[in-house]
């Protein structure tokens, strides 16, 4: 899988490349990233990259012109077209666990970083495909925004999680139908007078599942109703799991 990131600020993007399980991955050639700096494809000594907003106002805009040549030397460093070209912007869709696993599925993606007040509508009428929005609040760069999705899609890779079944069992995942996880422990068994769950120690495996269960729903229910609901619209809450919420305080 290969991402194509245009971006002011390149280096920003070792993060991903430098740090934990997406690191591991790119060294071993799982994923791909190639960086395209807008400043590279200006003609004007200043190698300007944004202007004044047409009918005033405070800040800069991104021009359009070096934004277009960025994307088009990507495209013709690649063989294949590109899936999607994503433009990060409070006024995107809100990026979710669904869309990347969505996107786990693509070849190529391309992802432009916006900076200052935002780019000139008129690329992204042009040659955005899909505007992704990280949560209602202003970052000053979409590099942070390329972050969170490379590094949430690539751990979805096969192969790049030590356990694939870790991201079959984490927050959002359809195995837990959408709920947040259940709490984790690890030794020791009492940590400053608080003991581990007993069920957990117990070998019981079909009274831990039921115990983990029970703590997503409870998690959920407490923190994030509107899980719950959509679990419970899509079909995915049992008998058993109806009866427990019913219990809850
Ligand atoms: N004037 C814009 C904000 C610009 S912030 C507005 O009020 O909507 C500069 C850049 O940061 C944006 O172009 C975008 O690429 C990125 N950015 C800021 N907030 C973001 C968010 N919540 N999600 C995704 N990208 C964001």
């Amino acid at each position: 899988m290969h991402f194509d990131v245009i971006t002011l600020f390149p280096e920003t993007l070792n993060v991903v490349t430098e740090f934990g399980v997406s690191s591991r991955a790119f060294k071993r050639d799982r994923w791909q990233l190639s960086t395209w700096n807008p400043r590279d494809y200006t003609r004007d000594v200043h190698r300007t990259v944004d202007d004044r907003p047409y009918g005033g106002g405070p800040g800069m805009v991104m021009l359009a012109e070096p934004l277009h040549q960025a994307l088009e030397a990507a495209d013709s460093a690649n063989h294949c077209a590109a899936d999607e070209v994503i433009l990060f912007s409070p006024a995107g869709k809100p990026f979710t666990q669904a869309m990347a696993a969505n996107l786990v599925t693509k070849k190529r993606l391309v992802l432009v970083c916006g900076r200052y007040e935002g780019i000139d509508q008129r690329f992204i009428d042009a040659a955005v495909t899909t505007e992704l929005s990280m949560g209602d609040y202003v970052l000053s760069g979409g590099e942070i925004a390329a972050l969170v999705l490379i590094d949430s899609v690539v751990r979805l890779l096969p192969g790049v999680l030590h356990t694939p079944e870790s991201a079959e069992q984490d927050s959002f995942s359809s195995t837990l139908s959408g709920l947040l996880d259940s709490p984790h422990y690890t030794r020791p068994a009492v940590y400053r007078d608080q003991a581990v769950p007993e069920t957990l120690l117990s070998g019981d495996h079909k009274a831990i599942a039921r115990w983990r269960r029970q703590q997503s729903l409870k998690l959920s229910a407490e923190r994030r109703p509107d899980l719950i609901e959509a679990a419970r619209r899509a079909g995915l809450l049992s008998g058993d799991d109806e009866a427990f919420l019913a219990s809850l305080p």
